[in-house]
């Protein structure tokens, strides 16, 4: 069986359009298929739409939120509950095109490997301006970081139940499901797609969301952050005592001439600027670890398919 894992969030008008979709491309695969909609607190009516998909489905099954999670912690609740032999991650906006499902079934079970991972060969049709900071983005952690970010990896990929056994022993607060599901290793082969655009609705996702989407990325996966300050620091600890022993030699040799605190103030200004940076940076980790002590529960389930049993 294979069980697909969708994350809704204000998606209703979508919902419809990605089932019949699915129901269509199911037809050319011989598996079972069991699917399970998480409801992310959407504030349109998208549970109404999923209660109604899985009262005349019976291998329809929805999970819906107390609120908004976010993404991360609907992907989280998905793996939890599925229960098939291979597991699939997708959106529901159609971005992830369920044609490539036969083939990425057919590759994992002819090769014998664990993942078969989608990767957008462009980003046409989105702001010049995300895909370049996209690019960027996937370039600094790269560099900074041991887990290997593919560029343009979705998160629209099938796995094996070993695979996703191994992701959910990582019971970490703080999410970021593109390392996660390279962390755990595991043999991954990316098939390529040309972008494409939202069928219907709206792309949840601002720029501020974006971006601090991608500093968690950094900071959960990499302390090059922390290696830096305290390179920074230990450089202009040195810089200043060179300093020192240049204005002291200086006053020694040639007196003190004038007194000189446009230097001066720079040099504080310089140093505090670096003292605070640092201590932000330190503090970002920090907050990572006050949230991870806390051990709250990733999401909260306020309705199961099972209601609709009852
Ligand atoms: N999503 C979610 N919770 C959120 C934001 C998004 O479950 O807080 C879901 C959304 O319904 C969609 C998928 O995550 O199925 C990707 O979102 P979207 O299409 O808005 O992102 P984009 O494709 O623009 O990156
Ligand atoms: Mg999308």
């Amino acid at each position: 069986m294979i069980s697909v894992i969708v994350p809704c969030f204000n998606e209703e008008e979508t919902i419809p359009l990605f089932f019949a979709e699915m129901e269509k491309v199911k037809k050319n695969i011989t598996h079972e298929f069991e699917y399970i909609f998480i409801n992310d607190g959407s504030a349109d009516k998208t549970l109404e739409v999923l209660r109604k998909l899985a009262r005349t489905h019976h291998f329809v099954r929805y999970i819906s939120f107390s609120r908004n999670f976010g993404k991360e912690a609907a992907l989280y609740a998905g793996l939890q509950a599925a229960t098939g032999e291979l597991v699939m991650v997708m959106d529901v906006d159609l971005q992830d095109p369920p044609e490539l499902l036969p083939q990425m079934v057919q590759l994992i079970e002819t090769k014998g490997i664990d993942c078969v991972g989608t990767r957008r060969s462009d980003r046409k049709g989105e702001p010049p301006i995300r895909s370049f900071l996209a690019k960027k983005f996937y370039q600094l952690i790269n560099r900074i970081s041991e887990t290997e970010m593919v560029d343009g990896a979705r998160d629209y990929r099938l796995m094996t139940r070993q695979m996703v056994d191994a992701i959910l022993e990582l019971t970490e607060h703080n999410r970021f499901s593109k390392g996660l599901f390279s962390w755990v290793g595991f043999e991954t082969e990316y098939i390529s797609f040309e972008n494409r655009e939202r069928t219907a609705g709206e792309t949840s996702w601002s720029f501020w969301k974006l971006f601090n989407y991608s500093i968690d990325g950094i900071v959960n996966f990499s302390d090059a952050p922390l290696n830096i300050a305290s390179f920074v620091g230990a450089f202009s600890c040195m810089a200043s005592v060179i300093a020192m022993v240049f204005i002291i030699v200086r006053a020694l040799l040639f007196g003190d001439p004038t007194a000189g605190w446009p230097s001066l103030v720079t040099i504080i200004l310089f140093i505090g600027g670096i003292q605070l940076l640092c201590i932000g940076i330190i503090g970002k980790y920090i907050g990572k670890i006050f949230l991870e002590t806390k051990k709250r529960p990733v999401y909260i389930v306020k309705e199961t398919e099972k209601k609709l049993e009852q």
